[in-house]
């Protein structure tokens, strides 16, 4: 496979918070991997901008190490590095204040590309949004980057949005999923509308079901103030497992660009039906393999967050009404895995009679790790014996198919961030689609709030609470393996 770098014009990005975590574990070495592959031109620059008293030469040495630690071993020629660094520069700023304004103003060159990543906590967007257009750094071709949370609430994510609005038009807004970098996740879209063989199958006649499993081996260990607060169903279903859903569930857009897929994906929101309380199950880990419970990494001892949380949704469509969808994601799980799976219907009728058993095809996408698909075919078991059947997979995994090149793919936030400078928005929520996941999301909240719903416990690295198996065995269904 050729690897293609479609080139972008000169521009400079600033960071604010440039110096925070996120900064140097994601976004630095992210943009040396693109200075590495050739995508950042000549002329480019970079500037660090966060309330700690640097100069640049400080943070080119966090550059240097965030790079060194991070960089994930892309292998550049000699002097690369040095060549990035020359493009690094850094500014003290203050957001709530007037500080290194103005002297961040000498430096944005309004006549190139000009994107402005907000890496800092959401209590800080208004602030900046504002000091950008009252030092005249932003025009209307300006872009800034936000990250999640995009609120915690459909009331704080409509005051962010607002607060962004009056300083910036919605096409100038790239508010960031990184599960939508993915490269999997593309390929989603890639395989439904791309080949003739899915999309005629892809709905409630044909799919029994579809399976989204978001699984992590951590615990909240080191972030269980910010976690506690947030809990499984606003800092996993509200952004990444809704999106991974509306680009399964969603019709197919007249096109691939920006607004007809962002279109498409609201309307999949918008079509949820609230889901039933019997239909939700939370729960919280326990001790085990040497590391402590959830509720001894947060403040409240008796804590009500989910660690997990599964449930099943209704699309109420004319395309999905009566196929659900079962999400499951949750904290100290048997494996880290992030996957979908496409259960389609049984054969109407067996020819080969009870004894070749039951069989369907399954489609696996696999998002990490290895990313990659499988599709399971039933075929005759070799051998003499009559017809018995057995179900076998083509394996697709991408690093085989496509070479080696395949694993030297941009990872999520390398991808978005030239996104960014291109100008499309294709892989960015829009802002009426985060409210109304908000909306959707509020509802349940609520409504444990109104039961005062406890989580149920689990054991540590298990597939989650025995409730969860429940409540899909209750659909005579079970739910695929957490593995890797
Ligand atoms: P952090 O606390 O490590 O860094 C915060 C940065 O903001 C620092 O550079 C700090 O100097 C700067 N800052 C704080 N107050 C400022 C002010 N008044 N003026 C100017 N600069 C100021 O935080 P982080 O982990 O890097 O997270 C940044 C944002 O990204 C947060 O919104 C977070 O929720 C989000 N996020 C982080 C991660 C992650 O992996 N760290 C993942 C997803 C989203």
């Amino acid at each position: 496979m050729v690897s293609r770098v479609i080139p972008v014009e000169p521009f400079d990005l600033v960071i604010f918070g440039g110096t925070g975590d996120l900064a140097r574990r994601k976004i630095l070495p992210g943009l040396f991997r693109r200075y590495c592959a050739g995508q950042i031109p000549d002329g480019s620059m970079i500037i660090g901008a966060a309330r700690g008293d640097h100069d640049a030469g400080e943070f080119r040495t966090l550059v240097t190490e965030a790079v060194q630690e991070f960089g994930g071993g892309r292998t550049c020629e000699d002097g690369t590095l040095d060549a990035f660094l020359a493009m690094i520069d850094y500014v003290t700023v203050d957001a709530r204040g007037d500080t290194g304004w103005a002297e961040l103003a000498t430096k944005v060159r309004k006549e190139l590309v000009n994107a402005f990543y907000f890496s800092v906590g959401p209590g800080l967007f208004g602030d900046l949004a504002e000091r950008l257009q009252r030092f005249d750094m932003a025009d209307d071709d300006s872009r800034i980057v936000v990250e999640k949370p995009f609120g915690r609430d459909l009331e704080t994510a409509k005051a962010l949005n607002a607060s962004l609005a009056k300083h910036f038009d919605e096409t100038q807004i790239y508010r960031i999923d990184h599960y939508l970098g993915k490269e999997t996740v593309q390929n989603l879209m890639a395989v439904r509308f791309g080949n003739m063989l899915f999309e005629p199958l892809w709905n409630s006649q044909y799919v029994d079901h579809i399976q989204i499993t978001v699984a992590e081996t951590v615990g909240v260990s080191g972030r269980g103030g910010y976690y506690d607060k947030s809990g499984a169903m606003r800092d996993m279903v509200q952004n990444h497992l809704m999106q991974l859903l509306c680009l399964i569930a969603m019709e197919p857009p007249a096109k691939f660009d920006p607004d007809a897929v962002r279109d498409e994906k609201l309307k999949v929101i918008r079509a949820l039906e609230p889901v039933e309380p019997h239909h939700i199950v939370r729960g919280q880990y326990s001790a085990g393999d040497d590391e402590a419970d959830y509720r001894t990494h947060v403040e409240d001892p008796s804590s009500k967050t989910e660690s997990f949380i599964a449930m099943k949704m209704a699309i109420s469509n004319w395309r999905w009404a009566g196929t659900p969808f079962y999400l499951r994601t949750g904290k100290r799980l048997k494996a880290r895995t992030s996957d979908i799976t496409v259960v389609f219907k049984d054969a109407p009728h067996s020819i080969f009679g009870a004894k070749a058993g039951q069989h369907n095809n399954e489609l696996r996408i696999r998002l990490q790790p290895n990313e990659g698909m499988t599709l399971d075919v039933t075929i005759k078991e070799p051998g003499p014996g009559g017809m018995r059947l057995v179900d076998v997979p083509l394996d697709m995994s991408f690093a085989e198919a496509l070479g080696p090149d395949a694993a030297d793919v941009p990872d999520a936030y390398e991808r978005l961030i030239m996104d960014v400078i291109r100008g499309n928005q294709t892989l960015f929520m829009r802002g009426d689609e985060v409210e109304a996941a908000w909306a959707w999301t509020d509802l349940i909240i609520e409504g444990w709030q109104a039961r005062a719903d406890v989580p149920k416990p689990y054991d540590a690295l298990s597939e989650g609470p025995t409730d969860a198996m429940a409540m899909i065995a209750r659909d005579g269904r079970i739910w695929r393996p957490i593995k890797t």
